[in-house]
C-alpha cells in the first residue's frame, strides 16, 4: 500500500517542501497506524524545515501534529482499536502524511464533540497554552501579563484563556489588523510594533510592570522583554519566530530586578502519560464549554504546505493554520 508525504531532502526555504509517494508505514510494537484527517501547521516546522532545530537522518517527513482515525495497531496495544478517532501533538516529527505509525501512548482519543480539523488545529498551540498558564507560570485572577505574537496560534489561545481565568492580557502584534483580532479574542491592551514596548507596558500598569512575559518572538524582543517585567518577574522565552536569542550577561538579571528566565518546551512537559492526558484533558474542558474557541483562519491542501510556510513566515496568518491531506 501507498500513502502520500511531504518529504524535505535537504534543509532550506519552502521550496524543498516535496509532495511523494511513499510506502505506508506498519505499526510496530506499542505503535498505531494513523491515518490523518487533519494536520496541524506549527512554527517549529518552519525551524525543523529551515534548519534551525536539526532533523538526524535526510529525507524526513516533518510536522508535529494531526487528528485522525487509526487504522491497524501494532502487538501489544491495548485500549486502542481500528477506527478510534484520536489526535497527537509532539515528537517525533512526521505529521505531514496521509499515515504515518506513532507511539500508541501519545495519542489521545477526541471528544465526539471536537471534529478533526480544530483537533489539528488546537493539540500543539493549545497545550502549550496550557503549560504556559497553568505550570511554568501559574497566573491568577486579577494579574496583568504580556503576551508576544498575540494575534497568532498559541497566541489566540493563550489570551482567550488568560482572560477566562481573570487575567488581563496586554499582546503585542506588528498590524492594527491583529490588533483587532487579538482584541476579539480577550486582549484588553494591544501594542502594535516592537518599538517601545516597554514604555507601553509602563503606562498601561501605572508604573508597576508584569510578573511574566510570555516571550516567542525571541531574538527581536527578548531584551525588551525583560524591560516589562516586574522585580522578581519571570521570563518566559518559549520560541523564536525572529531567529533564536543570542548569548547575554547573566547580571543583566540582576540588574533589572532579580529577574528569572526559563526556556521551556512543551515536550518535557507532556513527557509522561499523566502528564500528557492532564494537559489535554484541561484543554478539552476550555474547548467544550467555549471559553476557548479554537480559530482555524487559514486551511491548505497538505500538497501545498509550501504555501502554507510561506503564509506562517511572512506574519500572514492569524490563530491555527490547518493542512488537509
Ligand atoms: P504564530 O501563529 O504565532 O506565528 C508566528 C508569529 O510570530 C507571527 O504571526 C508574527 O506575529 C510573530 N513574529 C514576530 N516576529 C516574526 C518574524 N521575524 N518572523 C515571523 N513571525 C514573527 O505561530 P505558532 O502559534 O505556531 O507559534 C508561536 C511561537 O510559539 C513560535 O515561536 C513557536 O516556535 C513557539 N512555540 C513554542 C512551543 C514551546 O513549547 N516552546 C510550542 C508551540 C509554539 P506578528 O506579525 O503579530 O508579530
Amino acid at each position: 500500500m501507498s500513502s502520500k508525504a511531504i518529504r524535505i531532502h535537504a534543509h532550506g526555504g519552502p521550496e524543498v517542501l516535496s509532495w511523494e509517494d511513499v510506502p505506508t508505514p506498519e505499526p510496530g510494537p506499542g505503535e498505531v497506524l494513523l491515518h490523518h484527517e487533519a494536520i496541524g501547521l506549527n512554527y517549529i516546522d518552519v525551524y525543523f524545515r529551515n534548519g534551525l532545530y536539526k532533523i538526524s537522518s535526510l529525507p524526513a517527513t516533518i510536522g508535529m501534529e494531526g487528528a485522525g482515525t487509526i487504522w491497524a495497531v501494532g502487538p501489544g496495544v491495548t485500549g486502542l482499536a481500528a477506527g478510534d478517532r484520536v489526535a497527537y501533538a509532539g515528537g517525533p516529527i512526521g505529521a505531514y502524511a496521509t499515515e504515518r505509525v506513532i507511539a500508541a501512548d501519545r495519542v489521545v482519543r477526541l471528544p465526539d464533540e471536537i471534529d478533526f480539523t480544530t483537533a489539528a488545529a488546537m493539540m500543539l498551540q493549545g497545550m502549550t497554552a496550557q503549560y504556559l498558564i497553568r505550570r511554568t507560570y501559574r497566573v491568577r485572577a486579577g494579574e496583568t501579563i504580556l503576551v508576544h505574537a498575540a494575534a497568532g496560534g498559541v497566541g489566540l489561545i493563550l489570551c482567550q484563556w488568560a482572560k477566562h481565568l481573570g487575567v488581563r492580557v496586554l499582546g503585542v502584534v506588528s498590524t492594527e489588523e491583529k490588533a483587532e483580532v487579538a482584541r476579539a479574542h480577550g486582549a484588553a491592551d494591544v501594542i502594535v510594533g516592537n518599538a517601545d514596548i516597554a514604555d507601553q507596558v509602563r503606562k498601561l500598569t501605572q508604573g508597576a510592570m508584569v510578573p511574566v512575559v510570555y516571550d516567542s518572538v525571541g531574538r527581536e524582543t527578548f531584551m525588551s522583554s525583560l524591560d516589562c517585567l516586574a522585580p522578581l518577574g519571570l521570563m518566559v522565552s518559549y520560541g523564536n519566530a525572529s531567529g533564536p536569542v543570542p548569548p547575554f550577561e547573566l547580571a543583566v538579571l540582576a540588574a533589572k530586578g532579580s529577574l528569572y528566565v526559563t526556556r521551556p518546551t512543551l515536550a518535557t512537559y507532556i513527557a509522561s502519560r499523566q502528564d500528557l492526558l492532564a494537559v489535554a484533558n484541561d484543554l478539552f474542558d476550555v474547548v467544550l464549554t467555549g471559553a476557548v474557541q479554537i480559530r482555524v483562519n487559514q486551511t491548505f491542501k497538505l500538497a501545498d504546505a509550501a504555501a502554507a510556510h510561506q503564509a506562517l513566515e511572512a506574519r500572514r496568518t492569524t490563530g491555527s493554520t490547518v493542512l488537509i491531506p
